[in-house]
């Protein structure tokens, strides 16, 4: 199907078209496309747009991902159809590895993704050993690759559950996310949230990234991430109506 680039929903239907692409191409999950549709709902309310308080978590996202001695980005069935170009490039510009890890677990599917990832580029993409445990998870997303989130200081986990989030701070990592939803358990363990649309924010956070590289700023002096999760909620309650509605 052809969707003309004027019809007012173009991004919100070629991105669809994507996640039923990787459904058909066995690299995203059925369930993932539900997932999906509650991060459009909310979406939706934000205006479809990035929010300041998402580029504020951004500029924090660069920073902290500049400074971490063994950062790992976290794949998943959504985010290797979504923004697999995206996540390459950043794992170039961090010199730091992929890693496969997903919900309904399947091996089969993780391989598939492993092998659409090296097909678009990248160069190491991680898997999950038996050997290497996330404490405090009883999924089968307990198991992570050694040297990537065993390892790692900071963990770029997009799109997350907030079991694994949870036990991802509880290990002692700092953890990055992306997540429409403010209210999500994700959303608020997380040590950086970005709520945004993940195809708007991961070019933000490319552009910003090599932009801080090139100025070696230092951290931020401040950064609150209960306080962009309070933006953002003010948003969604008071909506592009403000207080009143529609008329
Ligand atoms: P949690 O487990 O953190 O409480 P949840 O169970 O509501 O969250 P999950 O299905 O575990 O949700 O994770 C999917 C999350 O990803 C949802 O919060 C959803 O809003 C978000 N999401 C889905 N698609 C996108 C997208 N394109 N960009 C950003 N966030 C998205
Ligand atoms: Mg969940």
């Amino acid at each position: 199907m052809k969707i003309p680039k004027t019809h007012p929903r173009y991004i919100s239907l070629t991105t669809r078209h994507v996640l039923e692409h990787g459904v058909k191409t066995g690299i995203t999950s059925l369930n993932g496309l539900i997932a999906h549709g509650r991060g459009e709902a909310f979406d939706y309310l934000l205006g479809e747009k990035t929010h300041t308080f998402a580029k504020e978590a951004i500029a924090e996202a660069a920073n902290v991902l500049l400074a971490a001695k063994h950062p790992v980005i976290s794949v998943n069935g959504n985010t290797a159809a979504l923004v697999a170009k995206e996540f390459i490039i950043l794992s170039k510009l961090l010199r730091c590895p992929l890693e496969v890890n997903i919900f309904h677990t399947s091996k089969k599917r993780e391989q598939k993704i492993k092998k659409h990832l090296l097909n678009k580029g990248a160069k190491d993409v991680f898997l999950a050993e038996k050997k290497y445990v996330i404490d405090g998870l009883l999924s089968n997303r307990r198991y992570v690759n050694g040297k990537g989130i065993y390892l790692a200081d900071v963990v770029f986990v997009p799109l997350e559950d907030g079991d694994r989030a949870e036990a991802l701070i509880k290990n002692g990592k700092k953890v990055i996310t992306i997540d429409l939803n403010p209210l999500s358990r994700t959303a608020k363990t997380a040590t950086i949230t970005i709520i945004d649309n993940i195809v708007r924010a991961l070019p933000l956070l490319v552009g910003e990234i090599i932009k801080q590289k090139k100025s070696k700023k230092l951290a931020l002096q401040k950064y609150d991430n209960k306080q962009i999760l309070k933006q953002a909620v003010a948003f969604l309650r008071k909506g592009k109506y403000g207080s009143g509605g529609p008329s």
